[in-house]
């Protein structure tokens, strides 16, 4: 009967999903054309609860950026900068290492890393870096680094062609790629937001190359700017293509657009998307990507009480404590830059899910986290 509560256009769309069948492209454009956002929500919550029952998981992370130093000048970005701009910054190994350390001493399980195209840092360095941080604790987990990123250092810091510049890192310590740099794949989009940034192909290359390495990666979509309902159909349909040749992408993270700190052009002025919007949105790569595990509702972008609703509209995943975010907070974010683990459990019960802590590759783990947490620190973090 659930099907004669939804919009009539949806109700073919959520037949399918409910007998197991993937929806096609002009399906996924239906679907951004409905404003049933409750029917999405239905739907997209069949697909949630087969793939991962009522658990919400999080993961207790920390994020570095270990320099904003770049060569691109990406027309969205508020982060990257050249060394003589006054926010320009660059930390030390011993300032990450011992960043990381006391992350570990508060129960973090994993760093998550991203920096610019730095001009001048050796390959020396990078290894050192990653070898460090991995040495902390064996079962402490590397994330870093985006496409972008890996392109740059095997050209330009490496030398070395693309396979053997990742092997190098992975043998260093590196344990997953973020999913950065994704942007928009469209090419005519791409080249008004951040020309000069790599190819989706070349984006593709470096996870394809990362997964049949037999490691896994994150995906993401940054959207609510100058793309279409057509252009995010066509950044998803790229991602289930690419997803049913490798199956290493282990979560899809959406985030929108923040236009505070975009450079002057076609992205200044550009309206944040909406509430309505941003689940919409969620809901609908929950049914498109039917090969995705999971999807994360981001809420260092969202807000933690918006991302607390995803919960119900396909989300499975609220990310991190993070504990430092600087990219979206430099772009106008206002959101808090940290959550503690309490919080993030807090709006997962109360969204009447089952919070689990999780490891970087999306499994499930025991906590590794102490209570008591002060009730005032839980409370000040979901504001
Ligand atoms: S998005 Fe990344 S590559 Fe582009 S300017 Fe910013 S830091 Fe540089």
């Amino acid at each position: 009967m659930t099907d004669q509560l939804l919009e009539p256009a949806l109700r073919p769309i959520y037949d399918k999903v409910v007998a197991g069948q993937r929806v096609t492209d002009e399906e996924a454009l239906v679907l951004y054309g409905s404003n049933d956002l409750n029917g999405l929500g239905t739907i997209a919550n069949v697909l949630r609860e087969r793939k991962n029952g009522n658990v919400a998981t999080y993961i207790h992370n920390q994020y570095i950026n270990y320099s904003n130093h770049c060569l691109l000048a990406c027309q969205f970005c508020a982060f990257g900068a050249k060394k003589r701009e006054a926010h320009a910054f660059e930390m030390s190994i011993d300032e990450i290492v011992e960043k990381a350390r006391a992350g570990l001493k508060l129960g973090i399980t994993e760093i998550h890393m991203v920096g610019g195209l730095h001009p001048t840092l050796p390959a020396s360095w990078y290894l050192e870096l990653v070898s460090r941080l991995r040495a902390l604790d064996p079962n402490f987990f590397v994330k870093a680094f985006t496409a972008v990123e890996i392109r740059h250092l095997a050209r330009r810091v490496f030398k070395q062609p693309l396979r053997a510049t990742l092997e190098t890192l992975r043998d260093a310590g590196l344990c997953a790629l973020t999913g950065g740099g994704a942007e928009i794949f469209d090419p005519e989009i791409r080249d008004q937001i951040c020309l000069g940034k790599e190819t989706a192909d070349e984006w593709w290359e470096v996870h394809r190359t990362w997964h049949q390495m037999g490691m896994r990666s994150t995906a993401t979509m940054l959207y609510g700017h100058i793309e279409t309902a057509a252009h995010r159909v066509d950044h998803l349909r790229r991602l289930r293509t690419w997803q049913d040749e490798t199956r290493g992408f282990i979560g899809f993270i959406p985030f929108a657009f923040e236009a505070e700190g975009a450079r002057p052009g076609v992205l200044k002025n550009i309206r944040h998307a909406t509430a309505f919007d941003e689940l919409k949105n969620l809901a609908i790569a929950r049914i498109y990507l039917d090969n995705f595990d999971h999807i994360t509702a981001y809420w260092v972008s969202l807000g933690l009480p918006l991302a607390q609703q995803a919960l119900n509209y396909g989300v499975d995943d609220l990310h991190g404590t993070i504990m430092e975010e600087k990219i979206f907070h430099m772009a106008g974010a206002t959101t808090p830059q940290q959550q503690s683990c309490a919080a993030l459990e807090k709006a997962i019960r109360e969204a009447g899910r089952e919070p689990m802590q999780r490891d970087t590759w999306y499994r499930r783990i025991a906590s590794t986290w102490s209570e008591p947490v002060p009730a005032a620190l839980a409370a000040l973090a979901v504001a």
